[in-house]
């Protein structure tokens, strides 16, 4: 079965092409011309993936990106971003947003396609991947374990999640909102202060392997990733 790719985008021509391109690589692409319709598409059709323009009219692709994020019923469709230069890039890439990527216009139609395949095939080893490790942290979601080298944590299921989501994202700064979002499933502003103080339980709990979360100045958490 072909993969629905939901476009949300105003300018017709970008949106057309895209919708061309997609179909000749085996892809069904669905057409949204406003944030309000391509909200509504996203919640009535479960697209595998979200390709949406930051610039729209009524609603921008700001707003659509968060509205999609703390909706459990999209909020695990990838988002890649459209943007134009010079638009606030960092703050769409995986920071308070979570979208997933992001190309900048004037893009190629085939490195837009690459980076979907990229995207849905990450998406598909995160679903299937229960194990996960980064050095000398492991976690498994199936038996709910977790160990810190050889000793086995005990984890509060906040702290396992906090855990999980950082070891997934490992390599990666996950920002305060992100977390929130994950391990408790919504973001206010007065509570970014209880990811910190859970992730300093947690670093306590892995003992001398706590510094393998980094903090990232003004931004979130890292867990390293593999040497
Ligand atoms: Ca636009």
């Amino acid at each position: 079965m072909a993969e629905l790719v939901l476009i949300i985008e105003d300018e017709k021509d970008i949106r057309e092409n895209l919708a061309f391109s997609l179909k000749r690589e085996g892809f069904e692409p669905i057409e949204a011309e406003t944030g309000e319709r391509g909200l509504e598409l996203a919640r009535l059709k479960k697209p595998s993936i979200i390709l949406l323009d930051l610039m729209l009219p009524g609603i921008d692709g700001l707003e659509v990106c968060r509205q999609l994020k703390h909706a459990s019923a999209t909020a695990l469709i990838p988002i890649i971003m459209l943007t134009a230069k010079g638009e606030e890039i960092d703050k769409i890439v995986g920071l308070e947003l979570g979208a997933d990527d992001y190309v900048v216009k004037p893009f190629s139609l085939r490195e837009v396609i690459l980076r979907i395949r990229a995207v849905l095939r990450r998406g598909k080893e995160e679903q299937y991947e229960s194990v996960v490790n980064s050095g000398a942290l492991t976690l498994d979601a199936v038996r709910h374990q977790a160990w810190a080298g050889d000793m086995e944590l005990e984890l509060t299921l906040s702290e396992f999640k906090l855990l999980q989501d950082l070891l997934l994202h490992a390599g990666q700064v996950r920002s305060r909102e992100q977390l929130l979002d994950t391990v408790w499933g919504y973001s206010f502003e007065g509570y970014a202060r209880s990811v910190d103080s859970h992730i300093k339980r947690l670093r306590a709990k892995l003992g001398p392997h706590g510094d393998l979360i980094e903090t990232v100045r003004g931004i979130g958490y890292r867990v390293k990733a593999n040497p």
